[in-house]
């Protein structure tokens, strides 16, 4: 097959373990998905899960060991972290049963939902789609990819994120309002998952903003972590 020009090379994460990399199909994110996080952007109780995209090539891949980069992005003045657990999907699917979901799962990640915020909340004001502040170009750092065989309790571990060596948000991906089954029921009910697809499950609280020359460093107990300065 010809091109009239090269496509766009997929986005590949590092597999631990592997020499084989994981190629991304596409990035759903859960909005709001721990209660102590939905209470600090002024919610209260448990709402069904909802979901956002950013595109595949918005994916900043950050090897094992390595610091990785991201621009500071143009247009906001309110750039926020969100540490995430995100899952890796291994086997698509439509309308998968929560009981059924782990046979989905090829492994799990640390993630940055990067936000501009402030793009963001102009945004819900007038009830407009949220893409200019979540689905930015480089808004979706990751860390090397674990395989769920080697991945301990993921979905049980403590998940924290800290700028410059102090912590911002710390808490345990147990406090998940939806957990990873239910979400991934939920997710496939709306769209049939496809091998390749990342899930961002959500961020605890603590979400705050950063700037040029921080250095954010991420971690999920029992996977790799993942560190992200912001560059100028
Ligand atoms: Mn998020």
């Amino acid at each position: 097959m010809s091109f009239v020009f090269p496509p766009f090379p997929t986005v590949a994460v590092p597999v631990v373990g592997q020499t084989a990399t994981f190629p991304v199909h596409r990035v759903y994110c859960v909005g709001r998905n721990y209660e102590d996080h939905a209470k600090e952007m002024g919610f209260t109780g448990r709402e069904p899960p909802f979901f956002f995209m950013k595109p595949a090539d918005a994916v900043v891949v950050v090897p094992a060991g390595q610091t990785g980069s991201m621009p500071y992005p143009s247009l906001t003045k309110n750039l926020h972290h969100e540490i995430e657990l995100v899952v890796a999907i291994g086997t698509g699917g439509k309308n998968i049963a929560a009981a059924d979901a782990h046979k989905h799962i090829f492994g799990y990640a640390v993630g940055l939902d990067m936000t501009r915020r402030d793009l963001q909340g102009e945004m819900k004001k007038q009830g407009r789609p949220w893409c200019i502040g979540k689905g930015f170009d480089q808004s979706a750092p990751i860390g090397p990819i674990t395989p769920k065989a080697q991945a301990g309790d993921a979905e049980n571990a403590e998940i924290w994120l800290q700028v410059n060596g102090e912590d911002r948000q710390r808490s345990n991906v147990s406090k998940l309002i939806w957990n990873i089954a239910e979400t991934i029921e939920h997710l496939s009910a709306a769209w049939e998952l496809q091998p390749g697809d990342l899930i961002y499950s959500g961020t605890p609280e603590g979400v705050n903003a950063v700037v040029a020359g921080d250095t954010l460093r991420g971690g999920v107990t029992g996977l790799e972590g993942l560190t992200v300065r912001i560059a100028g």
